[in-house]
């Protein structure tokens, strides 16, 4: 017969099967050495074998739980049945998976009418009967499915009668309140057993009963956990930091957890019991204390806790209990911490050589690295107030101020010192200006990829967008949610990285520069393969990108040069020009900002790659579309508002991002296309003069077929050419280079392969072609699709590896069939996301690019995805 039960220092943490995970940690906790409360573990496969065949108690289970609990009362010296020496144990489930409080626990048992007598004697009056009752409430409850409020009701109905607290209870009213609680179980028609040993046996088949209760099942469904697996039971002697002064309890994390200082940190109360510390009805005592009070228990205590840090290589959460003066290790686990606390504890660790880098690169994850370089509001604060409405966490960091509906008024109030969120239906290329001086954005419209998200993530800007449940009237200057109305100077605090808007202001918490970071980081880059590159086209954005490690740029969008009043002035005059006159004196003008504008971005850049994007958007984008605006464009050019209205309309399109945009219009109006080549060769060759080299990298976008990007580089070329000419430069080389952002392109990279230098994934519109989704307005559904379990994630914030990610690998394998070593990179979203990076990595790609806040947690994510 295989082995049914095992004493704690027979198992080891590597039997998590057989002694689940509890089990196995006190098993794990006993072979160190530990002074862990004696006891036993009932294997998971007893649990099964029971749950098929009941009678696999009496004959076989039975026999072996006695023989356990023989051996644990000559072990302890304490029994079932001894007045002095009294043995109480706890009865635990445990699972190989930790599933919390899913299933049932027994505390105190072995008390009964009589030996909580002795027991009181042992104690005080007050907790043995405290025991005893909270035995029969649970019992009870576990046992015969007697609901735990039943014997609440009894307790209340005693305590208003008696008007007193049940700690403030006699042994006569104890007595009555016990025997209240067992007519409750005969009411039910069952007993309370007086014996231990019965009620042990009743207890663990109803552990065991309980891996099949609802709620373990639907946990385990959730968290795709095996239904076979079943739970061990653990049997464990209790120990009693209440029976005296030289008694006590508490609980403490080896290094700090909110700093990670390598400094003890926690409490401890002096005569109490665990749930004492926890209720906060007395004041705990910090640990240091300990060694005045019990200094043999505090130097054990010191001793142990070094030994499981060193063991589990971790930093510890640990409860302890101290019975008459002996310390006893009740449980350890990797203790939670803050951000700062997990960077700084990884890098310590690896520095005291209990973990190597690898490891330590590991340990944090790339969400800590966001919450250290962006602003997060105050925990405690946060814990106070609850969210009015929740939009998607587009940009993260936290931010407060008072609302405004457009550009002008965040100007405005910025300008008298007040700091302002921006709130707007959705947002547009004009709003850059307000956008830049707003502390946060919020869009009730628009998806993870829209016109604010981009922006703000670019800018490092906190930003939510598709609030739904948010009316925005910028007119009224107002905003609805239920039954709020917010006007203009309200304050709101908004979470971006949760998605959460909240009334008022709450304090936020802004991280130091962290030399540590850098130092993780360093030895991240050093295992990484992946390169990690930034979208971006600002000065700022670029010299952040740079400062956050970018080793390049990845996606320099050049249509975000055209935002800001007079840019866009210009580009209205080219949109809207009557002749060839006019469209000429637009075009000139462009090239001048745009020859600046690259001037200085590649000499920012310096040697660095950066891939700059010719002219994406549809036309009407940059055209207003608010009768005022209309008019107040046909005043500068000196037209009619009803002719520019007009022009307007007809520029219109039923599908705009299905329409003339990208290479389409590249084709249909080259000159525009020209123009940005020209820029770009004058402000390079003026470079190369002053003695920089540079290889200036241009790529289309949204091909679908190779003619045109055959079309677009024929033109593209002669115009370089004919730039190095006019400078009478000697050509120095570059790269034209497309975007694969469409299913078709997809299929035919092969062909595409061939005309072009580089490839890079557009992720953004690929999502938004494949689905069907529309980027800009998937924020309407795509909560009910998660909270219905249609789809997992957002498919713009995680790549779909399925759909989109077999498409972007299907390319790659084709294009490396033209070009074995094309450059192949991914500039949409998805490419700071670190769970589509580790797909990335396994497809070939060689580098990521994203928005320059997002590069700290992408460098960690990209090494992360090699040592997976
Ligand atoms: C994309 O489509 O993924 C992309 C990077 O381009 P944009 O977001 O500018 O359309
Ligand atoms: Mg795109």
């Amino acid at each position: 017969m295989e082995k049914l039960i095992y004493t704690f220092d027979e198992g080891r943490s590597g039997n998590k099967e057989l002694l689940g995970g509890k089990g196995a940690n006190l098993a794990e906790m006993t072979h160190l050495g530990l002074p862990v409360p004696e006891g036993f573990t009932i294997t998971t496969e007893c649990c099964m074998n029971y749950l098929a065949d009941a009678s696999f108690f009496e004959k076989q289970l039975k026999a072996e739980v006695l023989k356990a609990i023989q051996n644990l009362e000559s072990e302890t010296g304490k029994s079932f049945t001894s007045t002095e020496n009294i043995l109480l144990v706890s009865v635990r489930s445990g699972a190989v998976f930790s599933m919390p409080g899913m299933m049932d626990t027994i505390l105190n048992l072995g008390l009964n009418d009589y030996r909580v007598q002795d027991f009181a004697k042992l104690t005080n009056v007050n907790f043995a009967y405290d025991c005893y009752r909270r035995l029969l409430q649970m019992f009870g409850d576990v046992v015969y499915g007697i609901h735990k409020e039943q014997f609440n009701v009894l307790l209340h109905q005693m305590e208003k009668s008696l008007n007193k607290k049940v700690t403030d209870f006699n042994e006569a009213e104890h007595v009555e309140l016990i025997e209240s609680y067992k007519n409750l179980f005969s009411k039910n028609k069952v007993a309370f057993p007086q014996d231990p040993m019965e009620q042990l046996f009743e207890a663990t088949k109803a552990v065991f009963k309980s891996w099949n209760n609802q709620r373990a099942k639907v946990y385990r469904d959730l968290h795709n956990i095996p239904h076979h697996l079943g739970t061990a039971v653990n049997v464990q002697s209790m120990v009693f930091g209440n029976s005296g002064e030289e008694s006590g309890t508490g609980v403490v994390f080896t290094r700090n957890p909110s700093v990670g200082d390598n400094k003890l940190f926690g409490e401890f109360l002096i005569n109490a019991q665990g749930e004492d510390v926890v209720a906060g009805i007395r004041t705990p005592e910090p640990i240091e204390s300990l060694q005045t009070i019990l200094p043999e228990a505090y130097n054990d205590f010191i001793k142990h806790s070094h030994k499981l840090e060193q063991h589990y290589k971790d930093m510890q959460d640990i409860e302890f209990t101290i019975e008459n003066g002996k310390l006893y290790i009740l449980q350890t686990r990797n203790g939670k911490r803050t951000a700062k606390a997990t960077l700084k504890i990884a890098l310590d660790l690896a520095a005291e050589g209990l973990i190597s880098k690898e490891e330590a690169i590991m340990r944090v994850s790339p969400e800590v690295i966001d919450q250290l370089i962006h602003p997060v509001f105050d925990t405690e604060k946060l814990t106070a107030v609850d969210a009015f409405a929740t939009g998607l966490p587009a940009s993260p960091g936290a931010a407060t101020g008072s609302i405004v509906f457009t550009a002008d008024k965040a100007k405005e109030y910025t300008a008298l010192g007040k700091k302002v969120i921006l709130v707007r239906q959705e947002t547009s290329p004009e709003d850059i200006e307000g956008m830049v001086v707003s502390e946060a954005i919020v869009t009730s419209r628009g998806g993870m990829t829209s016109h604010a998200a981009v922006v703000a993530r670019g800018m490092g800007t906190c930003c939510v967008t598709g609030c739904e449940a948010l009316t925005v009237n910028e007119s009224a200057k107002t905003v609805l949610c239920g039954n709020h109305t917010l006007t203009e100077g309200d304050m709101i605090s908004v979470d971006g990285s949760t998605g959460s808007l909240y009334l008022g202001e709450i304090p936020t918490i802004v991280p130091e520069n962290d030399q540590s970071l850098q130092q993780l980081l360093t030895w991240a880059d050093e295992c990484a393969e992946l390169k990690v590159r930034a979208n971006a086209e600002t000065l700022q954005d670029l010299q952040t990108a740079i400062d956050f490690g970018a080793t390049g740029i990845g996606l320099a969008r050049t249509e975000h040069m055209f935002f800001g009043e007079e840019r866009v002035l210009e580009m209205r005059r080219l949109i809207l020009a009557k002749d060839e006159e006019e469209v000429q004196a637009a075009l000139n003008k462009l090239l001048s900002f745009q020859q600046e504008d690259f001037y200085q971005m590649l000499k920012t850049v310096q040697d660095k790659p950066m891939v700059i994007r010719l002219l994406d958007p549809p036309m009407h984008e940059f055209l207003p579309h608010d009768a005022n605006e209309i008019k107040s464009l046909a005043d500068q050019l000196n037209r009619y508002p009803s002719a520019v209205e007009k022009q307007i309309e007809k520029l219109q399109e039923t599908n705009p991002m299905l329409g003339h945009r990208g290479c389409r219009l590249g084709i249909t109006e080259p000159l525009i296309y020209q123009m940005q080549v020209k820029a770009i060769f004058n402000s390079a060759i003026q470079l190369a003069k002053e003695g920089l080299t540079i290889c200036p990298e241009i790529m289309v976008p949204l091909i679908s077929e190779n003619a045109e990007l055959d079309y677009v580089k024929s033109f593209l070329t002669e115009t370089i050419e004919a730039t190095f000419k006019e400078h009478q430069m000697e050509p120095f080389p570059y790269e034209i280079g497309t975007m694969i952002e469409l299913p078709r392109a997809c299929i035919i990279a092969d062909q595409l392969a061939e005309n072009a230098d580089f490839f890079s994934f557009g992720t953004n519109d690929l999502t938004q072609m494949t689905f069907g989704f529309s980027r800009d307005d998937i924020g309407k559904f795509i909560n009910t699709y998660k909270e219905k379990q249609i789809m997992q994630q957002d498919p713009f914030q995680v790549l779909d590896q399925s759909g989109v990610g077999e498409l972007i690998k299907l390319a790659v394998d084709k294009a490396r069939q033209t070009k074995e070593n094309m450059m192949i990179g991914i500039c949409g979203e998805v490419g700071g996301n670190p769970e589509s990076i580790a797909f990335f990595q396994q497809i070939g790609i060689d580098y990521v690019s994203c928005s320059p806040y997002r590069i700290p947690a992408a460098r960690l994510a990209v090494a992360q995805a090699v040592l997976k």
